[in-house]
């Protein structure tokens, strides 16, 4: 089995919900998507999607994206994208650093070789360990009435998982965080997620004043040491997620005794193969998990839903349905959800069936070998 054709896609996914607001008034209107399609000698095709959070969440844009799509993709011509590992080697070779780059190449060569093979990706991902992950919704950054609210309607449609945005003023935080955690049943599980905005002493002042809330800390800080000095003085669970882009990260967090559980997320790690070797670490190494990406509509969201149903339920935190928070619709066939939870498509490798249509023209179509 041998790449034959590659075509890439960029396209825009306005959000359904308006702008999504994180502290510092980092904001994004939509997730900017490179999509791209590898067709086989045997006329299989494999999709593969990477979309970054503006340009501020991640060491990634979507122009870069774009670019760099560009110069790996003629390297591709030939190979064969079942041997999964060799295709990432000669992509780490041919091309250093810049993983976020080779995500979307690396999820379709997973899409196609889980195509050719007949199963799901979740199979070749390690088996199916459920049929569906509980899902979180995101309280982005604003007023504590609105955030309060918003998080009050979120319970009212029976989700049970949500996380909170703060990392901006500390003090406003604190009512924020105080606020939501008023309008929710007291069972409702709560994340505080600060994406790294936090020097330690900001972290440890709102740490100190929401002590009586029962909540998971995601990322205070922006290194691994500042949030090992958090921790050191916090008896609540923390989650790292800005700080793992490598193994070298996970192993780091692991030895420190940094955190409790991990984000993973696919197009920081560099694809669906690595986000894999990482999340069978961390789960052997104790962590909880949870598997999701930047941004993405279908495609992307079926990556994560195989990779969480694949993660041990013991060890998963929680998913997250990206489809849904965008107005395009890229797929058919796409992950179901029902409620607060998602599966994953029937069929083989990633199970959507991909609408080319809907993508617009290709910004790049290469064939050859
Ligand atoms: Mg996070």
């Amino acid at each position: 089995m041998r790449i034959t054709t590659i075509k890439a896609y960029r396209l825009l996914q306005p959000f359904v919900d308006g702008p999504y607001r994180m502290s510092k008034a980092r904001q994004a209107d939509a997730f900017d998507a490179v999509i791209v399609a590898l067709t086989a000698d045997d006329g299989l095709t494999g999709w593969g999607e990477m979309a970054p959070l503006g340009t501020f969440y991640s060491a990634a844009f979507a122009a870069g994206a774009e670019k760099g799509t560009a110069e790996i993709a003629p390297h591709l011509l030939g190979a064969d994208p079942r041997a999964l590992a060799q295709v990432g080697r000669l992509m780490d070779t041919v091309f250093k650093g810049h993983p976020y780059v080779k995500s979307a190449l690396d999820m379709a060569c997973c899409d196609l070789a889980a195509r050719a093979a007949g199963v799901p990706l979740v199979t070749m991902l390690g088996g199916r360990e459920s049929d569906t992950a509980e899902l979180y919704k995101v309280v982005t950054h604003g007023p504590a009435d609105a955030m309060a609210k918003l998080a009050a309607r979120f319970v009212g449609d029976g989700f049970n998982r949500i996380q909170v945005k703060v990392g901006g003023g500390v003090r406003g935080d604190i009512e924020r965080v105080a606020a939501v955690a008023a309008a929710v049943p007291k069972e409702t599980v709560i994340f505080c997620d600060a994406n790294a905005g936090w020097t330690p002493f900001q972290a440890r002042q709102f740490a100190d004043a929401t002590r009586a809330i029962d909540y998971v800390f995601e990322q205070p800080c922006a290194t691994i040491d500042e949030c090992l000095s958090v921790r050191r003085s916090l008896d609540k669970p923390m989650v790292l997620d800005e700080s793992v882009v490598t193994l070298d990260d996970l192993l780091d967090i692991h030895r420190k005794g940094a955190a409790d559980g991990l984000t993973l997320k696919i197009s920081r790690l560099g694809g669906v193969s690595k986000t894999r070797q990482l999340r069978d670490l961390a789960v052997d190494l104790g962590f909880m998990v949870t598997v999701e990406d930047t941004g993405g509509a279908e495609i992307d969201t079926a990556a994560m839903a195989h990779l969480s149903l694949s993660t041990p339920q013991e060890r998963r935190l929680h998913a997250i349905a990206f489809h849904e928070w965008v107005t395009v619709r890229t797929a058919a066939n796409c992950p179901p959800v029902s409620g607060s939870r998602m599966g994953i498509p029937d069929g083989p490798g990633l199970g959507i069936d991909v609408l080319p249509e809907r993508l617009g023209k290709p910004f790049l179509e290469i064939s050859g070998k």
